[in-house]
């Protein structure tokens, strides 16, 4: 599954209206649990499908939206069960929700349909930019709403494979790092943009300022907008620049190494400060799965010492972080650590002696999108 996410400029009457929904799902998932909970303490057991069904329906929103935040209910409520059955003690019941907690609206199957313009029941015809083409079969949609009230439709989409041979490019061997995003071994270097410092920096000073607000207070509420809104402004940038990117390199190259776990550790490291992290994840799984249909291939190499050994005779040169050179007394190489770092991680993935082509085998960075919502 791939998701296309798209803006939609809905009508005031049609923004309305979704608010409106909004505030409707908030309503039916808060009466599913409250219901679940009175009905718990009263007879001893939770309500059954049929009582959710029956209360899904009466909730005015649309039957697909409904069951979708039935269905949400539920698990979560057999979740918690399960978790506190196998002696989970922490195991927390699915928590009431305020209406900036309720998001978007989701269609599991029906209610909308899309070409020029995106049809959804019972809003109408709402304006859609599809700056790209949907490639393959669209599942469901859900329709979301951000802090900024910025509307968007995202599709999921199950994709027909198409695998294109070999673009024939050349191959490339990428180091991962902070201050520059890559370093490559024909010496091309993507830097991070420098728009995304400024507001990284602007929403380090906005987590500040929200420190010091009193808990509970107005102005507290206030700031805490405002950081929501910094923060979908820096998720935004970065995932644009990582896109056109990520495009550009499998357009350009036949085969990209990457290191393997790379962005696990580096986001250990940097646990806490993630909004500074470079993206590593999210760059390494817009390559692997724009890779195949461009005649690309991804391979991630074992990440063992690529900085400290050397690119040309293999003699292991420790650097500490701050020893931005690489030379090398065996052999007298001199190079950009980087660049030595990046050439060796392509070697392992041509090579073959490390036995990875993990094409598809992507490593697990830290989700931003799962960071945006935690706020
Ligand atoms: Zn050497």
């Amino acid at each position: 599954m791939k998701c296309y996410r798209f803006r939609i400029y809905p009508s005031k009457t049609q923004e309305k209206q979704m608010n409106t929904h909004l505030w409707l799902a908030k309503n039916l998932w808060n009466d599913l649990l409250e219901h679940s909970k009175t009905t718990y303490q009263n007879f001893d057991k939770f309500p059954t499908k049929s009582t959710f069904a029956a209360m899904t329906k009466d909730s005015g929103l649309h039957s697909q939206v409904a069951q979708e935040i039935g269905f949400r209910v539920e698990k979560g409520i057999w979740r918690y069960v399960k978790l506190r059955k196998a002696g989970d003690r922490k195991a927390g019941f699915p928590r009431f929700r305020s209406i900036d907690r309720i998001k978007s609206l989701h269609y599991s199957q029906s209610g909308f349909s899309v070409d020029q313009k995106l049809k959804v029941t019972p809003f109408g015809e709402i304006p859609i930019v599809q700056h790209r083409q949907i490639n393959g079969k669209i599942k469901t949609l859900s329709l979301k709403k951000e802090t900024s009230d910025k509307w968007f439709a995202c599709f999921a989409v199950e994709e027909t494979p198409t695998i294109k041979a070999s673009n024939g490019k050349p191959k490339v061997g990428i180091d991962l790092g902070l201050k520059i995003l890559a370093t490559l071994s024909d010496e091309t270097i993507i830097k991070n943009p420098r728009h995304l410092k400024k507001h990284a920096d602007h929403l380090a000073s906005l987590q500040q300022l929200l420190s010091r607000k009193k808990k509970g207070s107005r102005n507290r509420w206030k700031a805490k907008r405002e950081v929501a809104l910094a923060y979908e402004k820096v998720v935004n940038t970065r995932t644009d620049f990582l896109h056109k990117a990520t495009t550009n390199l499998v357009n350009s190259y036949s085969l990209i190494a990457l290191e393997k776990l790379a962005s696990q550790e580096m986001s250990e490291q940097n646990f806490g400060k993630s909004i500074n992290d470079a993206g590593w994840g999210m760059f390494a799984n817009m390559l692997a799965y724009k890779a195949e249909s461009a005649g690309c291939q991804v391979v991630f190499v074992d990440p063992k010492n690529t900085t400290q050994e050397c690119s040309c005779c293999h003699q292991i040169v420790n650097k500490n972080l701050t020893e931005r050179t690489h030379e090398c007394p065996s052999c007298g190489l001199t190079m950009d650590r980087d660049l030595n770092a990046a050439h060796n991680i392509l070697a392992r993935a041509t090579q073959g002696h490390w036995g990875s082509n993990a094409f598809g085998d992507v490593p697990q960075g830290t989700s931003l999108k799962e960071e945006a919502h935690a706020l």
